[in-house]
């Protein structure tokens, strides 16, 4: 069904609905998937050793910029959180505060065993899991550690599903 476009109140009102009727085009939607499918920028936020995994497949020999993925210094910056293995509860508030900075459309990668099932600290008192403290995941990518090549798969994956509205948040929503 085809949404009608009703341009009611005052001129900045008006033009803020016609934008963003716009924009939820379909072909112009697509276009914006596209781009921001290939514009990932995870903030640099290490919690485990899965993060040299994720620090080897952004150097050289693995490219992680060839997938249009930037590790990034601000969290304000940034659309793609990657937990790179076990979450302690005083990573796990880090982790949070860094997500909640993160403007939207964002997305969530967990890597490594331990974020997926607490890995070989499955029974220590002072881990969690991303989904104990309010953190989505759209895709894991298991392994301990996870393979930069697993990333990669990870990194293809949402980036498919981000072209067809598949992710967390757009079945949530
Ligand atoms: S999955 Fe293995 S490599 Fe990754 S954080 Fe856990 S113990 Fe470390």
């Amino acid at each position: 069904m085809t949404e009608e476009l009703l341009l009611t109140g005052n001129l900045q009102e008006a033009s803020k609905k016609a934008i963003q009727w716009l924009i939820n085009r379909k072909p112009i939607k697509n276009l914006i998937d596209w781009g921001i499918s290939f514009s990932l920028w995870p903030p640099h936020l290490t919690t485990s050793c899965c993060g040299t995994e994720f620090g080897a497949f952004a150097a050289a020999r693995f490219d992680a910029e060839r997938f249009g993925v930037l590790p990034f210094s601000s969290a304000r910056q940034t659309n793609l959180l990657v937990i790179e293995g076990t979450l302690t509860r005083k990573m796990a508030r880090a982790a949070k505060i860094v997500y909640d900075q993160m403007p939207e459309p964002k997305w969530v990668i967990a890597m490594g065993a331990c974020s997926l099932e607490g890995g070989i600290f499955w029974n220590s008192y002072n881990t969690v899991l991303p989904s104990e403290i309010g953190i989505p995941v759209d895709i894991y990518a298991p392994g301990c550690p996870t393979r930069p090549e697993a990333l990669a798969r990870a990194i293809i994956t949402l980036q498919k599903r981000i072209r067809s509205n598949q992710t967390v948040k757009a079945k949530s929503a």
